[in-house]
């Protein structure tokens, strides 16, 4: 499932962007957002394509958002989930997506990101829309 992601920024940037997997290539390009440090934008490159470039440039030393999270050890069970107080390893997201040929998911944390314009720490993600 794939992600229409907005990303705005106090300085009035605003760029809605479409990241994740869709059912026709699961596992096998996984878009994500990236800052392209050229073009001073948002852009979308493939997180499993080591020699990811920016679209519009073709920029290559581009600044992942978000986190990568290693699967493994695997996530907790529901017992412990049920049975625990506390959920010291839950992560809050924006956005997430399991990757499996990373073993890991890839997620986006709330709060501020670096934005591309400005360069402060002023660009909030939200999910507009989902899409298979
Ligand atoms: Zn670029
Ligand atoms: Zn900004």
């Amino acid at each position: 499932m794939g992600n229409e992601l907005r990303a705005m920024c106090d300085c009035g940037y605003e760029r809605t962007v479409e990241a994740g997997s869709c059912m026709g290539n699961y596992g096998s390009s996984l878009p994500f957002p990236y800052i392209c440090p050229t073009c001073a934008e948002l852009v979308i490159a493939d997180i499993l394509d080591p020699s990811a470039a920016c679209p519009l440039c073709g920029e290559t030393n581009l600044e992942r958002y978000g986190s990568i999270v290693s699967n493994s050890p695997p996530k907790r069970s529901w017992f412990q989930k049920i049975f625990s107080d506390s959920e010291p390893h839950y992560v809050p997201t924006v956005f997430e997506e399991n990757c499996p040929p990373l073993n890991s998911t890839v997620i986006i944390e709330p709060g501020r990101h670096k934005c591309p314009k400005c360069g402060h720490q002023g660009l909030k993600f939200e999910v507009t829309a989902w899409f298979d």
